[in-house]
């Protein structure tokens, strides 16, 4: 399939991106990878008249600390994010996560930026964005301000971006050292999006979960942040129990399209089974 006709424009600094989108409004958007994007063109489910490509931007690339956050440029490449070993060290479930991203060839190109950005409810790192209280860092024809990642998603590919902004950075407060983690991904063959998956962060305090956050990908139209299931594991030790009652409460939030990935019951179902891996796994991992 070839896309519809669009003039490409590739401006040096972000406020000549910032004021091409303006100008152009509805009819432009933000070119990052092109991974989501570019499919959606060919598909003629986009058909934007002006791409503006943010490669060749200064300062949208990069890892780097600001006091006890990690600042991640929105241009970063989920193949840098596998590289960085801050995020190794820091973030290890975004190191997962990332690693559970399409092949290799989608993440030489697609950005974090191009992922969150996107609104695609069966993107993988926008519920690690919620799970980890991350915020993003957004410069348009206005000024800059930041936007938590709870507040962004307001539906499929509907978010809190105003005409003219851009997401230029993600700022995550990093979890304490002895955290667990662990991201869960039902998919049906390598390569493909989550039928179902969950995220959770959480610390161990003599053997009772200390705190937790569990977040759920593609099972609603935006990402969910599960927080009674957070809520329903706190000071248990994670028996078969509460691994149940915490599926249940995940369970009773999802609202997933019925498609090719399966009936709604059966990707809440399968959903509740990732939350209890994760939970599991998580809790082996913390010190
Ligand atoms: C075969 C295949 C399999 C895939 N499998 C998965 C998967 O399993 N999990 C997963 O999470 N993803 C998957 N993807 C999607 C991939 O991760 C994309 O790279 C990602 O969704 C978008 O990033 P991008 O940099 O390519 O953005 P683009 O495609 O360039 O942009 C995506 C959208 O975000 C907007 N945008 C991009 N950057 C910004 C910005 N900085 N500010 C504001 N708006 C912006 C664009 O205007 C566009 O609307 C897959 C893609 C393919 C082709």
């Amino acid at each position: 399939m070839i896309p519809g006709l669009f003039s490409y424009h590739r401006p040096a600094t972000l406020a000549d991106a910032v004021k091409l989108l303006s100008t152009f409004g509805d009819e432009a958007r933000p070119l990052a990878g092109g991974h989501s994007l570019v499919p959606m063109m060919k598909l003629r489910l986009a058909t934007p008249e002006h791409l503006v490509d943010l490669q060749a931007i200064d300062g949208l690339k990069g890892v780097c600390r600001d006091g006890d956050r990690i600042v991640i440029g929105a241009m970063t490449t989920q193949h840098e994010l596998l590289g960085s070993e801050d995020i190794a060290k820091s973030l290890p479930i975004l190191h997962e996560a990332a690693l559970l991203i399409a092949d290799p060839q989608v993440r030489y190109r697609g950005t974090i930026g191009g992922n969150v950005a996107n609104g695609d409810p069966g993107n993988d790192l926008p519920a690690l964005m919620l799970t980890l209280g991350a915020s993003y860092r957004l410069e348009g024809p206005n000024g800059a301000r930041e936007v938590a990642a709870t507040e962004f998603y307001q539906g499929a590919y509907f978010t809190a971006l105003e005409p003219g902004e851009i997401l230029t950075a993600i700022s995550i407060s990093a979890p304490p050292a002895n955290h667990g983690y662990a991201y869960e991904k039902l998919k049906r063959k390598v390569g493909d999006y989550a039928t179902a998956a969950a995220a959770v962060v959480l610390t161990m305090a003599s053997g009772k979960v200390a705190s937790c956050a569990i977040g759920l990908t593609n099972l609603h139209e935006t990402p969910l942040l599960a927080a009674e299931a957070a809520k329903v594991v706190i000071g248990t030790s994670l028996d078969d129990a509460t691994l149940k009652k915490a599926a249940a409460a995940a369970e009773a939030i999802m609202s997933p399209a019925a498609d090719a990935r399966g009936p709604v019951e059966y990707r809440k179902h399968v959903g509740g089974i990732m939350v209890m891996r994760a939970l599991t796994r998580a809790a082996s991992r913390a010190g």
